[in-house]
């Protein structure tokens, strides 16, 4: 008998029907003997639903009212989940963040979990009941309703797990594994048995869309097993855990991931003093708002161009903050860019074979495709192009790296 953590996504709890399908998937598990933590997403469409009702009100909503209205979309499927399980003669419970403790910090839209009171859930699993918490949403000191970022129900399943001690923690989703690429772009892009922690986490940064990327930090932090499977099919889907040089084939490339969330800022005409970089950045920091690649040029005539990208969400707030910066440092200009694109490929075997990151450009020029900026890691490089050519991008590389074949047949 085990304690398992399952969560749902959104198209998982899409219709009523799902939801009661969804039922018939715990009852069993239950009735296997297992103690089942169940964290469900808003029904599919609703969180994007109900952020433009608040759009059709005001550009503006503060991040606060956002997260009171946002989470409602998990409330709704905790209830109607517990309620298919009551008629299915199953004792359930259904509980929002709040209601657990899911504490938090304070950064509304985008808050941290620091820590979980697993009494309430503890009590239950005692009793026999099916415990259901709405995913994504947590509560601050104050009491206030925060809210995980998109994607967070993952993150609560998963720290669910770590704080109750899971055997594992299951992801049911719409697809049946992490593949080594979105096969909605490459058709024979393949599931995954196994993939690292590490790897995933770049491959969830790089928006992959399968789990949130803060979940996969938190169940490579407590070590917490996490398996992506389909809530349509059954099959082993896809196992996340830690790297095991004996057991795990360690391919050079195990996915490519890209990204289309991302936008670029350039600040042109810069002073190349010392202090500059942290005087650019700092007040985007301050901002809370994400940098993710950072470039600087080498510096002429005393002066420099430096180049970063941030989510696209943040692409206009970046700009105002970098028109004050360009007045305060006197540079010359600030160009954005919101259509591009980031492509990268990922891999723990890149750790002990050079030559992956020239095959990859080679490939991208082969395709007459311009890299703008490239950066790189241990076990991933990344290059931002032309949103226009990401999917002739993703293509060429994965039969590049004939990713279609099991590890064991590719040529290199
Ligand atoms: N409902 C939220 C979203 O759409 C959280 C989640 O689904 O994980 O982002
Ligand atoms: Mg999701």
């Amino acid at each position: 008998m085990a304690l398992i953590v399952q969560k749902y996504g959104g198209t998982s709890v899409g219709t009523v029907e799902r939801i009661e399908a969804v039922a018939d998937r715990v009852a069993r598990f239950r009735k296997e003997g297992h103690d089942v933590v169940v964290v469900v997403s808003a029904m599919s469409g609703e969180t994007n639903r109900l952020i433009g009702l608040a759009h059709a009100i005001t550009d503006n909503p503060t991040p606060r009212e956002m997260d009171v209205l946002v989470s409602t979309g998990e409330q709704v499927t905790i209830a109607l989940l517990a309620m298919a399980l009551h008629k299915r003669g199953m004792g359930a419970r259904s509980y929002t963040g709040g209601q657990v403790k899911i504490l938090t910090d304070s950064a509304h839209t985008k808050a941290r979990i620091q820590h979980i009171d697993d009494r309430n859930m503890r009590a239950d699993l005692e009793q026999g009941n099916v415990v259901i918490v709405a995913g994504f949403q947590g509560v601050d000191e104050q009491g206030n309703i925060t809210t995980l970022g998109r994607g967070g129900s993952d993150t609560t399943a998963v720290a669910l797990a770590a704080a109750l001690k899971a055997d594992e923690c299951q992801i049911y989703t719409d697809v049946d594994g992490v593949y080594t690429t979105d096969p909605r772009v490459v058709d024979s892009a393949r599931r995954l048995e196994k993939i690292t922690f590490e790897e995933m986490l770049e491959m969830a940064s790089l928006g992959s869309k399968v789990l949130q990327i803060r979940s996969v930090e938190f169940a490579g932090k407590y070590n917490v097993p996490l398996r992506v499977l389909s809530s349509f099919e059954e099959g082993p889907g896809t196992l996340i855990t830690l790297e095991d040089d004996e057991t795990m084939e360690q391919p050079l490339v195990s996915g490519i991931a890209f990204n289309r969330d991302e936008a670029k800022l350039t600040l042109a005409g810069v002073p190349d003093v010392p202090g500059v970089a942290s005087r650019i950045l700092k007040p985007v920091s301050d901002a809370n708002i994400e940098v993710d690649m950072i470039v600087q040029n080498v510096g002429k005539d005393n002066h420099t161009d430096f180049t970063f990208t941030v989510h696209r969400n943040d692409f206009k707030r970046t700009l105002e903050i970098l028109e004050k910066t360009r007045e305060e440092l006197g540079a010359r200009e600030v160009i954005g860019d919101d259509k591009i694109a980031k492509v990268s490929i990922v891999g723990v075997g890149m750790r002990s074979h050079a030559g992956v990151a020239s095959k990859m450009f080679e490939k991208l020029s082969e395709e007459g495709i311009n890299i703008q900026m490239i950066s790189t890691s241990e076990i991933k490089v990344s290059v931002v192009i032309a949103e226009k050519y990401l999917e002739l991008a993703v293509r060429a590389l994965h039969s590049a790296f004939e990713m279609d074949k099991e590890p064991s047949e590719r040529s290199y």
